[in-house]
């Protein structure tokens, strides 16, 4: 495999947060985490992110506010992978992933989309909103940024959201049926996106939507590690510090950007 060079970037926006805001402080303090002394740089399959300079801190995309961002993001994606480096992203809400995805789309044709999420994220709209952190997946399959969308840990699913899981053919892996031992293979260009409400809330308490019955932090750090693909763009979203409790939930979103982050190189 060629050199890879990851870049974080700090997206910290939460305007389309339905709930509660708060993720926008969110990509600091996960940074912060990765950086604390009570840790080291370490994936757990051996490989040292803290070496040779190739997973690196890029900095902050600067943003405006309103639909603007949306513009803004896309740029900052495209620009990322046009100059060559595979860009993990620190949110933000889930309304990130449309934007970023369709810039890295401009470079990757046949992009495959791992999303890991208690929600579907499949509405048409919320509250009036077609860019509402509850619909980034329905503006990426109708705009055909995916030929394969794979959602992964669902456990609210609606009858609208079943109805559009339906029109744009995504694969819904729910909890009901979860299988933590299951190898997910993608042909071709991989995006991941990891929205840190997957987990069971007694794992990651702080998120703005507590849906009890999720993943296991471990069964989580399975499924990354285990799926067969190209990863070549990331984010890790819904982060929210208000509602964590001595930093620790920031500890487990540092943890698993260092486990995605280490798959770029694998
Ligand atoms: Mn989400
Ligand atoms: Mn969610």
């Amino acid at each position: 495999m060629e050199q890879r060079n990851v870049q974080v970037i700090s997206v910290p926006w939460d305007e389309k947060s339905s709930y509660m805001r708060g993720c926008a402080d969110a990509p600091d303090k996960i940074w912060d985490a990765y950086n604390s002394e009570s840790a080291n740089r370490f994936a757990e399959n051996g490989h040292n992110l803290g070496k040779e300079h190739l997973f690196q801190f890029a900095g902050t995309a600067e943003l405006s506010s309103g639909d603007h961002v949306l513009e803004e993001l896309e740029a900052v994606a495209a620009k990322q992978v046009g100059d060559g480096f595979f860009p993990l992203f620190l949110g933000g809400d889930h309304a990130i992933t449309y934007p970023l995805v369709k810039g890295v789309a401009s470079k990757y044709e046949g992009l495959n989309i791992l999303h890991f999420d208690a929600h579907p994220d499949l509405y048409d709209q919320f509250y009036g909103d077609r860019y509402s952190h509850a619909c980034p997946f329905v503006r990426i399959m109708e705009g055909g940024l995916a030929k394969r969308l794979v959602s992964v840990g669902i456990r609210t699913m609606t009858d609208h959201q079943k109805e559009q899981a339906r029109r744009f053919n995504v694969e819904i892996i729910d909890m009901r049926n979860f299988d933590p031992a299951m190898i997910l293979k993608f042909d071709g260009p991989l995006y991941l996106s990891l929205d840190l409400d997957v987990l069971d809330p007694a794992y990651a308490p702080g998120i703005s939507h507590h849906e009890p019955g999720g993943l296991t932090t471990r069964e989580l750090i399975g499924i990354i590690q285990q799926f067969q693909g190209d990863l070549v763009a990331a984010d890790i979203v819904e982060y929210n510090p208000q509602r964590d409790i001595q930093g620790m939930t920031a500890m487990v979103a540092a943890k698993l950007m260092k486990e995605v982050a280490a798959r770029f190189f694998v």
